[in-house]
């Protein structure tokens, strides 16, 4: 499609590469197909279509956006389905994250929704603040149900409270070396919000990777979240604060004789936007390079798989039929659809793909907390279609799934591969695996 910027607008480097997905753009309409947020409002400004038209107008005039074009574009869940579908070959993140900073610099939000946001993007952000407002909602849940009646983010918020703390303790920094003879060297980042609510993921991890010859180097506090809740809230440059901390804190691990060759988080949300550090510090090398080593588990496994066969107890996982909940983070922002399944199936796992596996569960980052009406109908559609494939659990990638999955009223238990694939070559069994569930 034809634009319209000015040379001192493209002079800007977000607007040239906007401006050049915005040309690809033909207006075919194939990407509202699978849009979510499309297919529940049938709505042309709830489609990628359609915004990408509000975005265009938005960046050409630099206008304060309206209230109506800011509430299309918050219910945009970043799922990048569209991405997957265009056959232009749109990068539709490249346009709609200009348009939330934009939205962020010009538009005065109500108080409220301010006070919301801003809470997000501290609270979540911090691994030890996370760590302290998870003991504090459980001590105060009943309160913040009663709350949450009157204010919807609150009541969501308490849904993602667990019942009881994590078993597990978030790892400690240092090298564990790997068993046996060594094939690959793994920075294990521990980000967050995953070892606050799941600790158990990255403490799976590590049992599998030293025990297929990584050695596994867990770096001390320094860095932390990867930026992307913040990123997606609009605030790109508290993103890069986050991704410059990260740099410095792992860059003695990336460089000299004791470097890493792949750089790992398991949470694939986190894994995608390491992924895209080259763009978000596009004028800082280091950030290339960390992002070209950048792996997901279920690539890194197959790649181990590849070089020996994964070590799988017999008797213990074949035959089992679990549910492949593919995180939009994966299929979509890095792109893999195949690795994870074929993971599974390398280890004995009956892998059954739910309808519409392509579409998104309503978590996306803080969408669930934020757009609560449409992340509800996202979460329980996918619940059920998980449920509906017969499977006596679900596994997934993506520690925001996972939560969100496991709160819905059709939920099957929700584990994520790292846990299902230790289990199956040598691991405890999951104690978050209901003991109902056939093995
Ligand atoms: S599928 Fe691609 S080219 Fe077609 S309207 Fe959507 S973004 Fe534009
Ligand atoms: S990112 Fe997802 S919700 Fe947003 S326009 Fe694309 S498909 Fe729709």
């Amino acid at each position: 499609m034809q634009t319209h910027f000015t040379d001192a607008q493209r002079a800007a480097p977000l607007i040239q590469s906007a401006e050049a997905e915005l040309r690809k753009c033909v207006h075919c309409g194939f990407c509202t197909a699978t849009c979510p947020t499309y297919r529940l409002t049938g709505d042309e400004l709830e489609s990628p279509r359609g915004r990408i038209v509000l975005i265009q107008d938005l960046l050409e005039t630099e206008a304060v956006p309206s209230a109506r074009t800011v509430a299309h574009l918050d219910h945009c869940l970043s799922c990048l389905s569209c991405e997957s579908t265009c056959p232009s070959g749109v990068s539709y993140r490249r346009l709609i994250d200009p348009a939330r900073e934009l939205i962020e610099s010009r538009h005065r939000r109500p108080w409220s929704d301010r006070a919301l946001r801003g809470l997000l993007a501290w609270l979540l952000t911090g691994r030890r603040r996370f760590a302290a407002a998870l003991r504090l909602g459980r001590g105060v849940r009943p309160l913040l149900r009663l709350a949450g009646r009157a204010w919807a983010p609150l009541a969501a918020l308490a849904r993602m409270v667990p019942e009881a703390p994590p078993a597990d303790s978030a790892l400690a920094p240092g090298v564990y070396p790997a068993a046996g003879r060594e094939f690959c060297r793994v920075l294990l980042v521990t980000g967050c919000v995953q070892p606050a609510l799941a600790p158990e993921i990255d403490a799976a991890t590590l049992r599998l990777l030293r025990r297929h010859g990584c050695t596994v180097v867990v770096p001390a506090a320094g860095g932390g979240c990867c930026g992307a809740l913040p990123h997606h809230l609009g605030k790109a440059g508290r993103a890069q604060q986050l991704a410059r901390r990260n740099l410095v804190a792992w860059g003695e691990h990336l460089a000299g004789d004791a470097a890493v060759d792949v750089v790992l988080m398991t949470a694939s949300g986190c894994g995608s936007q390491l992924r895209d550090y080259g763009h978000l510090l596009a004028d800082d090398p280091a950030a290339r390079e960390l992002a070209r080593r950048v792996r997901d588990l279920s690539q890194l496994l197959l790649e181990l798989h590849a070089r020996q066969p994964l070590r799988v107890i017999p008797g213990r996982s074949a035959g089992v039929a679990v549910a492949w909940q593919n995180p939009c983070s994966l299929q979509h922002g890095l792109a893999e659809k195949r690795a994870p399944v074929a993971v599974l199936e390398a280890c004995g796992f009956e892998v059954r793909e739910p309808r519409d596996a392509y579409l998104c569960c309503g978590s996306a980052g803080t969408y669930n907390l934020l757009q609560p009406a449409f992340a509800t109908r996202l979460g329980t559609d996918k619940a059920e279609a998980l449920a509906a494939t017969g499977a006596a659990l679900a596994v997934s990638a993506n520690i925001g799934c996972i939560s969100q999955l496991r709160t819905q009223p059709a939920a099957l238990p929700m584990l994520h591969v790292a846990e299902l694939v230790d289990w199956a070559t040598g691991g405890e069994r999951p104690h978050t695996w209901a003991a109902e569930a056939s093995c």
